[in-house]
């Protein structure tokens, strides 16, 4: 079959190395000169199979008006003119009650232990260097309250029976598993620790994992083709019109991380995707930096070695499509390496800011719509790259009219509820 493939972030390329290793004659169309210059450039490098909370949750719900009026908040909702913002909130509001949370925990615990396996076989196939760790993430507390929910939210994946077991540390244990944290000021209390968590640098994957499609499996990357149009006839895509003329194919992937609701809902297909601007920051790595993928929960800020660089990224921020680095924003992230690591040298950091595709939910959107040959596979939110190996697979099976490894409740477009 002939498909292309909307977009080359981390959802495009993963997409279009599995439908090329399937043996589909695959066409990737990506505005950039290269691969994952957007979402997938310099993400938190996490692999966080196992962290299945979505945004949307009861303990979020209470935090968020005082959130409004705190420039270091983890998330700032700025309400605007626009009625898509509108009914996105809305639809988070309504997916924050314990049971809908509890839902989307169990299909995005499903979905990141599923995407586990298929990137291990991607990395065993490929072989590309991407400052892989597989030592788990270190998820660090201050709070006993928060110390306490996260105890109970684990034992309620547990209850599953999905795995991704994490283990309860003292401050001791924490600083046993990572050295790096003995110098921390903070005063955290203590961690849960998860095993089969992972960590490295998006970019290289991305970028990496393109270079193998072109080179091994004959995918074609047309770069510096912006898209302008999709047009339909009946139940069907025609064609799309791009800045270097029209382009047919048998089915199309719609992989355009925020910016997919704006070439889908002119076609009836309002996704609930709104873009939740985050922002990282990367050093040169120190003597005694960390090794360990840590994250901290008070300010849902995470950091992972990347080589010879340490990177910390978070905040979730709702500022429409604007990309602009608010060095407000970027205040957080520098204090809170600095609380964590006093040896960081956060004055050499490089400073960066991108647009999530978020759901209000959670779940990444993944699979048909009501054209017979046009498909999603967008919606990652803060999991991404953890998440996309995953629902590559997914979605091929689904062109390929075969049944999915595991279920796919939840992840489709329009949801059930
Ligand atoms: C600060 C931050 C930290 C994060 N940390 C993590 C983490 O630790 N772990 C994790 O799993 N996830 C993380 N994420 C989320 C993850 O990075 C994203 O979910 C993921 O990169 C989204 O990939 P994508 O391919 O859907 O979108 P993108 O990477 O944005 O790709 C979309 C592509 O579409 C192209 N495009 C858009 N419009 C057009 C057009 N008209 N024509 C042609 N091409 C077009 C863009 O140029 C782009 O290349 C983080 C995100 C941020 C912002």
């Amino acid at each position: 079959m002939k498909i292309a493939v909307l977009g080359a972030g981390v959802a495009g390329v993963t997409t279009a190395y599995v439908l090329a290793s399937r043996g589909h004659d695959v066409d990737v169309i990506e505005q950039a000169s290269e691969a994952a210059t957007e979402c997938s450039y310099a993400n938190g490098g996490q692999l966080s199979y196992t962290h299945a909370e979505p945004w949307a949750n009861p303990g979020v719900f209470p935090k968020l008006f005082k959130w409004m009026f705190q420039d270091d908040a983890p998330l700032v909702f700025r309400l605007l003119p626009d009625p898509h913002q509108i009914k996105w909130s809305l639809q988070f509001l309504l997916n924050c009650s314990a049971k809908n949370a509890h839902r989307n925990c169990e299909t995005m615990l499903r979905l990141g232990m599923y995407s586990r396996e298929k990137m291990h076989t991607i990395d065993e196939t490929t072989k590309l260097d991407f400052d892989y760790r597989k030592e788990g993430i270190l998820h660090i507390f201050t709070d006993q309250k928060a110390l306490d929910a996260a105890i109970a939210h684990n034992r309620f994946q547990m209850s599953l029976g999905l795995g991704g077991e994490e283990v309860e540390l003292s401050r001791e244990e924490c600083i046993a598993k990572e050295p790096a944290l003995a110098s921390s000021t903070k005063p955290f209390i203590g961690g849960m620790y998860s095993a089969v968590d992972e960590s490295g640098d998006v970019r290289m994957f991305t970028a990496g994992l393109a270079k193998y499609c072109a080179e091994k499996l004959g995918v074609t990357f047309h770069y510096n083709t912006r898209i302008a149009w999709l047009r339909e006839k009946k139940s069907k895509i025609k064609h799309i019109e791009t800045s270097k003329g029209k382009m047919t194919a048998d089915a199309y992937i719609v992989c355009l991380g925020a910016y997919s609701p704006k070439y889908v809902r002119g076609l009836g297909i309002p996704i609930p995707v709104y873009p939740m601007k985050g922002y990282s920051i990367t050093v040169p790595a120190w003597e005694s930096a960390p090794t360990l993928s840590i994250t901290d929960d008070e300010k849902k800020i995470v950091f992972s070695r990347l080589g010879d660089r340490i990177r910390a990224a978070g905040t979730a921020e709702f500022a429409g499509y604007n990309q602009r680095i608010r060095e407000k924003r970027i205040r957080p992230l520098l204090t809170c390496m600095k609380e964590i690591f006093p040896e960081a040298q956060t004055k050499k950091a490089e400073k960066w800011a991108c647009l999530r595709p978020q759901t209000p939910d959670g779940p990444p959107l993944v699979g048909p719509t009501k054209y017979n040959n046009l498909y999603l596979h967008t919606g990652h939110g803060t999991l991404g790259w953890t998440q996309s190996a995953g629902t590559a697979h997914i979605l091929a099976d689904i062109i390929e009219d075969r049944e999915p490894e595991i279920s796919i409740d939840g992840l489709t477009f329009p949801r059930r509820t």
